[in-house]
């Protein structure tokens, strides 16, 4: 299931995505080294009139993954196809997806760690070999037929590159973990969204609005848009730095871009645990968050702002955690 809604923020909100989402590359804002390889990969594709070979992203939410594969459809000039590893549930739907696809054409799998262990088995043959089998009738007398199904490319994102199997992270050519965008690069996203959306905003309240959406342009753009609701309804239209700092305040999203979610995750550990290792589900529970959740969208975002580091033991909170809640470490109150 779709982790729940957890927060205002939700990262996990797709409404305005399609509207927003760069087409090509030269739309696709930051990750420079990335986009050079991709285009490399794309060009060759062509010169030789070839399909790409597989690629696989990782990283949290919200970076850019879906963007980039259909930039990859979109360069070539192929159908983009989406599903995602919780959406096939039996090899025959894999199977009748793989069959409709036409040379070149881009598979995108979301959450591709969550495929079924038989789908993702079909999935071996399909991508090496450009064959599935499939199995026709039951019992003694079935048959197993190898088809043959078109020259595709197949992109894959996922979380973590650790939550793949190895035989189906071995057969992707193209491997790239995500990176969170500095704050230069988010408030070129939200200026560019802002064009589309056909809004004034001055570059100072871009670069406020980038400098709390946790590194993540998904988030960058629904902070855009709360703040213009902010701008519409207290200060008639004009969104300057005061109005996008005063907005993301009455919105709770605090000057680091953290939201209710990872404040509670933050005093849990530093005053339920009181600064001790805690576990993901026992951090969870207290919090009354998923796992996943917590996990995929919080949890990274926190270690990079060096407020959480994960030990053998569990996660615990540093002293820059404290200090962000105002509170002191335990081993110094007690001396
Ligand atoms: P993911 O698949 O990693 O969850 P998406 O590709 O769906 O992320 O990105 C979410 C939204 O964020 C996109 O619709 C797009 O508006 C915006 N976005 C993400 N990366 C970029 C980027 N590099 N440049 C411009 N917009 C981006």
């Amino acid at each position: 299931a779709e982790p729940k809604p957890s927060t205002l923020l939700d990262i996990y909100d797709r409404s305005i995505d399609n509207v927003l989402r760069p087409k090509y590359l030269t739309e696709f804002v930051g990750q420079p080294q990335l986009k050079e390889r991709l285009s490399i990969v794309i060009g060759a594709a062509k010169l030789r009139g070839d399909q790409v070979g597989h690629i696989l992203f990782a990283g949290p939410p919200g970076l850019g993954k879906t963007s980039l594969a259909s930039i990859v459809a979109n360069e070539i000039g192929v159908n983009f196809r989406v599903t995602s590893g919780p959406a096939i549930t039996r090899a025959g739907d894999l199977a009748s997806l793989l069959s409709d696809l036409s040379d070149f054409d881009v598979l995108f799998i979301d959450e591709i760690h969550r495929l079924p262990r038989t789908v993702e088995e079909l999935l071996y043959s399909a991508m090496e070999d450009f064959k599935v089998d499939v199995t026709l009738g039951k019992g003694p007398t079935s048959r197993t037929l190898r088809l043959d199904i078109a020259h595709f490319t197949l992109i894959g994102a996922t979380t973590r590159t650790g939550m793949l199997s190895g035989p189906l992270r071995d057969r992707f050519g193209f491997v790239h973990t995500m990176e969170y965008y500095d704050p230069t690069e988010l408030s070129q996203v939200v200026m560019r969204s802002a064009q589309i959306l056909e809004m004034e905003i001055s570059e100072d309240a871009a670069y406020e609005i980038a400098l709390r959406s946790r590194g993540t342009p998904r988030l960058a753009n629904r902070l855009l848009k709360l703040v213009r609701d902010y701008a519409d309804v207290s200060r008639g239209g004009v969104l300057d730095q005061t109005t996008a700092k005063e907005g993301l305040d009455v919105f709770g999203v605090d000057d680091l871009g953290l939201d209710r979610v990872d404040r509670e995750i933050l005093k849990s550990l530093c005053v339920t645990f009181g600064g001790r290792p805690a576990g993901l589900s026992a951090l969870a529970s207290s919090v009354g968050e998923e796992r996943q959740t917590i996990e995929d969208v919080h949890e990274p975002y926190l270690v990079k702002l060096g407020m959480v580091i994960r030990t053998p033991r569990g996660r615990v909170a540093t002293n820059r955690a404290f200090d962000h809640l105002g509170i002191r470490p335990v081993e110094e109150q007690s001396q």
